[in-house]
């Protein structure tokens, strides 16, 4: 099983150790030629979603792996990676500017927790996992998910922290608020692992 981790900018290296650790082979998405290489599922890390969207669009990889996502490859987003996926970003104009995905039923607000809160560790239940720990770093929040991707079952909200939703599913894409990679608890990365491995089987 193999993961590709988006490596333009940001968190990405944290992600490939700990994957490599669970005993899945990694590689680095840096350019469009690497997304001809086979990967089973895509992780996109932290760091900051407008300068990862606008690399992604510099480098002619922007179309490809938005098709990739809507055609299922399984996603775990965290942060900045979150923000990439989100169907729209509170103050701002749908479509303006189009560095986002959009493939996950969200409104998203960035930087959202005011200066003194920008970094801070949490412990809380994700769903089906159990209490972990939480880094957040100029983290995002989910404000609302779409009430039809919800009903449908194929959204869920997988945590809450001070009232806030900092853990989503929607069918095969994964979207957290903190940094699971920062943490040594693996068991976020290992769920992910375990959705890929799914995937292949039904493939
Ligand atoms: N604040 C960053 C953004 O808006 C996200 C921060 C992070 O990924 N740690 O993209």
């Amino acid at each position: 099983m193999t993961i590709a981790v988006l490596a333009l900018q940001g968190a990405f290296a944290e992600h490939e150790k700990m994957i490599r650790s669970l005993g899945a082979d990694c590689i680095e998405l840096r350019q469009a030629e690497d997304l001809k290489k086979h990967y089973d599922g895509l992780i996109l890390p932290g760091g900051e979603s407008t300068v990862q969207g606008k690399l992604l669009r510099e480098l002619g990889m922007f179309d490809t792996i938005k098709k990739q996502i809507e055609d299922g490859l399984p996603v775990l987003a965290t942060c900045a990676g979150m923000i990439l996926l989100a169907s729209a970003i509170d103050g701002q104009i749908a479509g303006q500017p189009d560095l986002y995905f959009g493939t996950l039923p969200v409104r998203v607000r960035r930087n959202a927790y005011g200066r003194q809160l920008a970094s801070f560790h949490a412990k809380a239940d994700v769903a089906g996992i159990g209490a972990v720990p939480m880094t957040f770093i100029r983290a995002p929040y989910v404000v609302e998910m779409d009430k039809d991707a919800l009903a449908s079952g194929n959204g869920q909200i997988l945590a809450v922290v001070n009232e806030r939703i900092v853990g989503v599913r929607y069918k095969n894409q994964f979207a957290f608020a903190f940094h699971p990679e920062l943490d040594p608890d693996t068991r976020i990365h290992q769920a992910f692992l375990d959705c890929v491995k799914d995937s292949i089987k039904v493939a």
